[in-house]
């Protein structure tokens, strides 16, 4: 541990190359996906990432509220990202805040760039994200996680949509940042990035890196999505292989 100032610093990344919590610079935290996690929502999924616990529920394409938001010529995605008052150690005082507004409003864009939303004009598909236990990363979580429930819905899309933060942390780019990473490390830059197209429809940045480092978080970003697109593909994959036995259970 250094020290600035008052606060304790960790050391980030360690000579050998290895992280505060074990893993190298391009290894992902361990996921676990949930396809239709609920019963009542038209489509959900469930996400455990690192320490991050996750559900997203998924209606429509129905009814658009409040009406003057209706479109003509294609459906809107609303999304509600929200954090539960004891998602994190220090309670957070519930309701919309600007950075839920900020989440809710990236997340909302980057699914309307895969979700083929000119086949439901007039209708709304609304996205709740709901953060149930966070430790860096829930916006990446998050989109992941709507995005299964978006395929769980039946809701057609060009592709799945998985997301990763790539950061620099101890003077490394990194994959997936971990708490310490987040609040300690040089820069943050979560993205959601198309499998199939290698398309980029979300890319956020905190902090500062040179140009080519942002080239290889890109690739990093890349490498990263591709791993979370494979869990979120068996995920769905699970949840067709269980479903008539669940349906049965009901
Ligand atoms: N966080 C918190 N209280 C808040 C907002 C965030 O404790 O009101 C923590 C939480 O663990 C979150 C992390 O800070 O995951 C990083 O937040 P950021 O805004 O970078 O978004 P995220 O990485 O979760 O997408």
């Amino acid at each position: 541990m250094g020290s600035v100032g008052a606060k304790e610093v960790p050391v980030l990344l360690s000579p050998e190359g290895v992280r505060t919590d074990g893993r190298r610079v391009d290894e992902l935290r361990p996921i676990r996906i949930e396809a239709g996690a609920l019963k009542h929502a038209d489509g959900s999924a469930y996400v455990e990432w690192g320490a991050n616990k996750v559900m997203a529920a998924v209606y429509g394409p129905r009814e658009v509220h409040p009406r003057h938001l209706q479109q003509n010529t294609k459906a809107v995605i609303q999304c509600k990202y929200n954090m539960a008052a004891f998602s994190v150690d220090e309670r957070k005082r519930p309701g919309l805040d600007r950075r839920s507004q900020e989440i809710s409003k990236v997340i909302a864009e980057a699914l309307e760039s895969v979700v083929f939303v000119e086949e439901f004009p007039r209708t709304s598909i609304d996205v709740y994200i709901e953060v149930l236990q966070a430790n860096a990363g829930t916006r990446c979580a998050g989109l992941t996680a709507a995005s299964v429930a978006l395929a769980d819905a039946g809701i057609p899309m060009v592709d799945l949509l998985p997301a990763v933060a790539v950061g620099k942390a101890g003077g490394a780019l990194v994959l997936d940042l971990n708490k310490a990473e987040d609040n300690f490390g040089e820069a943050d830059l979560p993205m959601a990035i198309v499998p199939q197209s290698g398309r980029l429809v979300l890319l956020q940045m905190e902090g500062h890196v040179t140009q080519e480092e942002l080239a290889r978080a890109l690739e990093m970003g890349v490498q990263g999505t591709r791993q979370v697109y494979d869990k979120m593909r068996q995920a769905l994959r699970d949840r067709y292989a269980s479903a008539p036995s669940a349906e049965a259970a009901q």
